[in-house]
């Protein structure tokens, strides 16, 4: 499909510019990162933006450094950075498998961690991970900087705390401070390019603290709390598990869509926490379990 809206291209070369022009423009303007769902929603005519700012260009949105507080991943940071990063295969397991989860190498070396939860569509891969992570998204524009964590950014389906004028320049993650392990499961129709079904992040840590967050089972990704309350300090055992997977229906809201029915994405988020809670745990204690294929696939 061609695009059959016209816009005015920018591509800025810093920050400071690509903020001026997002000033001009405001709410008439769109920020593009890799495009895989910008130019999509264009061609759709989901969107009619005035202007595309392409930020691309912009050298200092490109990081990915591990600092004494934490990882941080600057906006143009994409997926196939993260799956070729041994540090983040080592340190951030949960993130890395998320990211390799995503679409094909193809799309993985274009789309961007950032655009991925600017777009903000239930299904995105890249939610649970941030989730368990604590992460915190900093956003920038014309003269002013704030940030906001992660899990008060997603408002509603495609809706963010993002104001027009903002640009992401980035997200920080922060690890628990004790020994820990993580996991991420995805539920797809079959391998390739293809948006969650459903899809759980679990960190745990050696206090037998959890972190679990969902995606593509709510309107927006969220953790599990009532679930990590009901797990914390406690070691696993089979009952455990089970009241687990009873609590799983208060905590998500699953729709009927083209992808899966409500029930069955219920059903397979009771199979995930039965499969990656013990794995986690096996993974806390170092046994090593190959993780990068999609459930169903
Ligand atoms: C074939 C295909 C398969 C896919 N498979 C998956 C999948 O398996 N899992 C998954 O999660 N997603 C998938 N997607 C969706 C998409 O690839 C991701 O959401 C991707 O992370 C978007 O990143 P991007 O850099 O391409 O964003 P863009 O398309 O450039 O932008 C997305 C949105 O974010 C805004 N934006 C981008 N960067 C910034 C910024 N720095 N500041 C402010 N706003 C910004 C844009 O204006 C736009 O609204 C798939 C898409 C396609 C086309």
């Amino acid at each position: 499909m061609a695009i059959a809206h016209e816009y005015e291209y920018f591509a800025p070369a810093s920050l400071f510019e690509a903020t001026q022009i997002l000033s001009q423009f405001g709410k008439k303007a769109a920020p593009l990162a890799g495009g895989t769902d910008l130019i999509v929603f264009i061609k759709e005519g989901m969107i009619t933006p005035a202007a595309v700012i392409d930020l691309k260009r912009v050298k200092d949105l490109k990081a990915l450094e591990i600092k004494a507080e934490g990882l941080f991943l600057g906006a143009n940071t994409t997926f196939s950075d993260l799956v070729n990063s041994q540090i983040i295969k080592r340190e951030y397991r949960l993130l890395w498998e998320s990211a390799h989860s995503v679409a094909s190498v193809g799309i993985r070396n274009r789309a961007t961690v950032v655009g991925n939860i600017c777009s903000a569509i239930p299904s995105m891969d890249a939610a649970p991970a941030l989730l368990c992570y604590d992460a915190v998204v900093h956003l920038i524009s014309l003269g002013s900087e704030r940030e906001v964590p992660i899990q008060q950014w997603f408002v509603a389906p495609r809706k963010t705390l993002r104001k027009p004028d903002e640009i992401v320049a980035g997200i920080s993650l922060k690890k628990p401070a004790d020994k820990h392990a993580g996991i991420y499961l995805k539920l797809g129709r079959y391998k390739g390019e293809d948006l969650a079904q459903a899809g759980l992040g679990i960190l745990v840590t050696e206090k037998w603290e959890y972190r679990l967050a969902f995606c593509a089972v709510a309107p927006i990704p969220a953790r599990a709390s009532s679930i990590e309350g009901l797990l914390f300090g406690k070691k696993l055992n089979p009952e455990l598990i089970l009241q687990v997977q009873n609590l799983i229906p208060t905590e998500i809201a699953p729709i009927n869509d083209i992808r899966s029915s409500a029930r069955y994405r219920t059903h397979i988020c009771k199979v995930m926490m039965q499969r990656g809670l013990p794995a986690a745990v096996d993974r806390l204690n170092g046994v090593e379990i190959d993780n990068t294929g999609i459930l169903g696939g």
